[in-house]
């Protein structure tokens, strides 16, 4: 994620988000989704891409899922408002199905696309940690699509930006099948971003 040119500013970044064409995804979504949270967090959490409710809302993390990330997040006392939250891609992908609009995964080449605003977001917060909710936001940290499973609860080194944690997407707690596969994954979570918090206490 190295870039020589100079990062814009968060301003600069928001208005450029806003009339992004690099793909085609911003035509059928209703707006942009860009990153929000604390400019001084030390950590980025990055997701995969806004849901139904966050097209709506024009904010990350505001739909079902969003409500089990506050919800873990909680659970281990690290207030939202202490990080910044964004996605690997700042718009809405789905398909039609009678009324309902159904989540797709994007396509790698459109998380290639829009890599450079995270890598913006990234540059603009510097932060010590980064962590990874989900496969997607992992193809978008590291170019190479990756089991979570194998990566997940290990803090892992990149040559060009800082550490990072990789994690379940909230959505993944959603789809479980059963209670006992949604407590262990949300367990998992847990788990996780506690070892995040941990290696970021350290490292202050
Ligand atoms: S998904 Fe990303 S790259 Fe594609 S149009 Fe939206 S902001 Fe631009």
């Amino acid at each position: 994620m190295s870039d020589s040119s100079p990062a814009p500013s968060w301003e600069q970044i928001t208005d450029s988000l806003h009339h992004c064409t690099r793909c085609s995804l911003y035509k059928n979504a209703t707006q942009v989704v860009c990153g929000e949270g604390s400019h001084h967090s030390p950590v980025i959490f990055v997701g995969e891409q806004p849901g139904d409710q966050e097209d709506l809302a024009g904010r990350p993390f505001v739909g079902p899922a969003g409500k089990v990330f506050d919800e873990v997040m909680a659970s281990i006392g690290w207030p939202r408002e202490e990080i910044y939250l964004t996605n690997a891609v700042k718009h809405f992908k789905f398909y039609l199905q009678g009324q309902r609009r159904i989540h797709q995964t994007p396509a790698p080449e459109e998380v290639e696309c829009c890599r450079i605003w995270l890598r913006h977001e990234w540059r603009l917060l510097k932060p010590r940690l980064t962590v990874a909710l989900g496969a997607t936001a992992v193809l978008a940290l590291t170019g190479k699509k990756q089991t979570l499973g194998a990566l997940r609860g290990r803090i892992h080194k990149l040559k060009e930006t800082a550490p990072f944690v990789a994690t379940y997407h909230p959505s993944y707690i959603l789809r479980q099948p059963n209670e006992e596969g949604r407590q262990k994954a949300y367990q998992a979570m847990q788990q996780d971003l506690t070892m995040a918090r941990e290696f970021l206490k350290a490292a202050s």
